[in-house]
């Protein structure tokens, strides 16, 4: 990994760390370098990022980032917003990604009357289905329940992508398998990640399946997992990812 590189991972870490280990993100390095226009978007997305603050970065608009970007010196050039539109636009099919579009525009507005923050997560839930499915399972859980990562618009979504398409040497095949592609998220449209206080990481991995906060709700019925083992979508397993919708033509 080059300097810029790592001072971008550096940075984009500690953006997440203020909330704890949060969001779909695994750092595995990889000897294969992204490419520079990759590395460079990555980098705008993260002044961005500090510019608006961690919260309010999850539900910003494409035009939005622009105007911000600009704002701060930072402002994306034209290859760079036409790979942002490749990576959104194009199908995911080529390198094996195989979920639904969730969300037709890259320049969609999340309105924020239609999202809630939850309070000391650092994430937005939709209104209606996704914040009733969230008050049920707090209720049954209690404090020992965290919302990891809740509405991410598409360009939350596209610095996710990004960020792991960076750890993953530019490989779009291993990085979508963890992290949809913008445009293809439920997370844009209702879905929500959850996961047990105080187990970081391992929240993310398979390992959350032995913990009593899953099998707690797992057994009460109140989750329907999305991407379930030897899914179709070529999605890795996420027994910590809770559906709520079933797609934009019901959003
Ligand atoms: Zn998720």
């Amino acid at each position: 990994m080059d300097r810029r590189s790592f001072l971008a991972y550096a940075t984009a870490l500690s953006g997440t760390l203020a909330f704890g280990a949060t969001e779909e993100f695994s750092g595995s390095t990889s000897v294969l370098k992204a490419s520079p226009v990759v590395v460079s978007l990555l980098d705008k997305l993260i002044t961005v990022q500090s510019r608006v603050g961690y919260v309010q970065f999850n539900a910003i608009s494409f035009d939005e980032m622009l105007k911000t970007a600009a704002y701060c010196n930072k402002p994306l050039t034209p290859y760079e917003i036409g790979y942002a539109e490749t990576i959104f636009y194009g199908d995911p099919r080529r390198y094996g990604f195989y979920g639904e579009r969730t969300v037709p525009n890259l320049t969609a507005i999340t309105s924020k009357s239609d999202i809630q923050y939850i309070d000391r997560t650092g994430h937005f839930l939709m209104k209606g289905a996704a914040i009733e499915k969230y008050t049920t399972i707090k209720k049954l859980i209690g404090n020992d329940l965290v919302l990891t990562s809740g509405v991410r618009a598409p360009v939350k979504q596209l610095y996710l992508f990004l960020k792991k398409m960076v750890s993953e040497g530019g490989d779009l095949r291993a990085t979508s398998t963890a992290i949809a592609p913008p445009g293809f998220t439920f997370h844009s449209v209702g879905d929500f990640d959850i996961g047990k206080v105080g187990y970081g990481q391992y929240n993310f991995t398979e390992r959350f399946q032995e913990t009593d906060v899953f099998k707690k709700l797992y057994d009460g019925g109140y989750i329907t997992i999305r991407y379930t083992t030897n899914n179709p979508y070529g999605v890795r397993y996420e027994p910590w990812h809770i559906k709520v919708t079933g797609g934009f033509e019901t959003a």
